[in-house]
């Protein structure tokens, strides 16, 4: 049964119990948990010093630099909370999340202010006042603060109020604590309410599942920014504490270096990331030998990459299942089980729900669905946001009762272990013959020439709908669409192989590594 309280309580435990503890290892530089407190601290006051006021919001539109956690503490220090702002937004969506969210500082990279948001900043949209740059390259040993201009510098800021305490009432675990919006798939972004106490209780989920203690290391290859990236690695590694291994984005080259140099133990992260990382070259089990355990959630695990990745590296990746709305996970595969495949459509389990959490299988008509029965997945539990900030209606529809209907449609097994079986809304209706994409998807992973793939529903002037499928090939394999589809003719029933197959040079990705099948339906 995990303590209560808010983020900050746990983080000002950990500050107590390991000061001198690594908080983040960042390339060459390391902080301790002492110095992300103190740094913390400085901006606090200084965001105070700036008009910064109790229930305030700080922007935060940084890469997986030390700045994110830094920034994200002293908000909370201040009175207030962080709004996590995708660096790749261009001005229009910064704009959007500055003003929905009403922030009025603004924390951002040095190249990201002078090509996006000073543009914002000087359209008046926002209510931003206070803006403070940083660069991807602070925290590597031997960087030196620069002089502000007219923006402040977050090293001088550090440097130059080093010692000094911000006053403000502490948070209560009710509060938000973070914003993290979704990226909009369906209509415009909504910013889900991460309260402390949802963050709280989901990062010490991780820690007690996952066992993690100071000697552990946390490596991030999911975006900070993201809730994958905001508990499994900054919410979690403060709480523990323990170090958090940092390279500012993905590049599976630089996190392969990041690993042989740090040797993390514990990582969480979207398929795409591991599927990168097995395929750089000159990759061996050596370099993955520091990790005790290896998840990966966002998206689904395709048996037939489960596979290879054991093979590339001795891991097993254990599947872990949540959303935005759920502060990441609700379900997973509990450490050194291996998750069962449903012998009708070969799917890996997403696992077990975490404790507290309350999970429904529901029918067309809302009403719970027997065991085995596939429907909509609905899930209450501590982790569960109340709702998106100022969006009483979108909050009213997605979470009635508190209780949040995820879109997903999935069903449980006779044991208890889940399955999801695709998003509601991808669902392919071809001739009436209904195809989920993610079990062709699963088929094309089996090829071997096959890196990734995605499966999507595209108009058919006889069936109405057809299935297509995109493929990008690993580094120096050959396969041509026809040998594709002759696989796909052999595993699948005539109506869900795939009738249009098109060869990319990679696939369309989130930030955070998921597929895009959405912007592969609309070319
Ligand atoms: P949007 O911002 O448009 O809502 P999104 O739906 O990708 O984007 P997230 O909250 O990041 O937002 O992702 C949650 C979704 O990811 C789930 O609803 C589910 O469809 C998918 N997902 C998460 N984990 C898994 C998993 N282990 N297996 C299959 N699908 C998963």
């Amino acid at each position: 049964e995990p303590e209560h309280g808010t983020v900050l309580d746990l983080f000002r435990a950990a500050v107590s119990r390991a000061p001198e503890t690594a908080a983040i290892r960042y390339f060459d530089g390391e902080l301790t948990v002492a110095e992300v407190d103190a740094a913390s601290d400085a901006l606090a006051v200084a965001l105070q010093d700036n008009g910064f006021q109790q229930g305030d919001r700080l922007g935060v539109y940084v890469q997986n630099d030390p700045a994110f956690v830094v920034a994200v503490v002293a908000a909370w220090k201040a009175g207030g909370a962080a709004v996590v702002i995708n660096p790749m937004n261009k001005a229009r969506e910064l704009s959007y999340l500055l003003a929905d969210s009403g922030a009025t500082a603004l924390l951002c990279l040095d190249e990201l202010h002078d090509s996006v948001a000073r543009e914002v900043l000087a359209s008046g949209a926002t209510q931003v006042s206070t803006v403070i740059t940083c660069s991807a390259q602070d925290w590597r040993s031997g960087a030196v603060p620069r002089a502000g201009g007219e923006t402040l510098d977050l090293l001088e800021i550090v440097e130059r109020n080093a010692g000094r305490e911000p006053v403000a009432d502490p948070p209560s675990p009710d509060d938000v604590a973070v914003l993290t919006y979704t990226s909009g798939t369906t209509g415009e972004p909504k910013g889900a309410m991460n309260t402390h106490a949802v963050i709280a209780f989901n990062a010490q989920a991780f820690r007690d599942w996952m066992g993690l203690t100071p000697a552990d290391s946390v490596l991030g290859v999911a975006p900070l920014f993201h809730i994958t990236g905001l508990v499994g690695h900054f919410a979690l590694s403060l709480l523990v504490p323990c170090p958090l291994v940092l390279a500012h984005r993905f590049q599976p080259e630089v996190v392969l270096e990041a690993i042989r140099r740090h040797r993390p133990t514990f990582t969480i992260g979207a398929i795409t990331a591991f599927i990168a990382l097995a395929a750089v070259e000159g990759v061996s089990p050596a370099d993955f030998r520091s990790f005790r355990l290896i998840y990966s959630g966002g998206a689904p695990v395709p048996p037939a990459v489960n596979q290879q990745f054991l093979e590339r590296t001795g891991h097993y990746i254990h599947n872990a299942y949540g959303l935005t709305e759920t502060t990441s996970i609700t379900h997973l595969v509990p450490p050194g089980a291996r998750a069962p495949v449903d012998p009708t459509s070969g799917a890996l389990s997403i696992g077990l729900p975490i404790f507290n959490t309350v999970v429904r299988i529901l029918d067309d008509e809302g009403a719970e669905a027997p065991v085995g029965q596939v429907g909509e997945i609905a899930i209450a539990g501590p982790q569960v946001v109340p709702g998106y900030w100022g969006k009483p209606e979108a909050t009213a529809a997605a979470l009635p009762n508190g209780e949040l209907r995820t879109g997903d449609v999935g069903f449980m097994d006779a044991d208890g272990w889940f399955y999801v079986v695709d998003r509601k809304k991808d669902l392919i209706n071809a001739a009436g013959y209904k195809v989920w994409p993610r079990e062709v998807e699963d088929v094309l992973y089996e090829h071997p020439a096959v890196l990734e793939a995605a499966v999507v529903g595209v108009p058919d002037p006889y069936r109405g709908e057809t299935v297509k499928a995109f493929v990008a090939l690993k580094p120096g394999a050959s396969a041509t669409t026809e040998d594709l589809l002759a696989h796909c003719k052999d595993q699948l029933a005539a109506y869900k192989y795939p009738r249009r197959i098109e060869l990319l040079p990679e696939l369309p990705k989130t930030p955070t590594g998921k597929i895009l099948r959405r912007t592969l339906r609309d070319r």
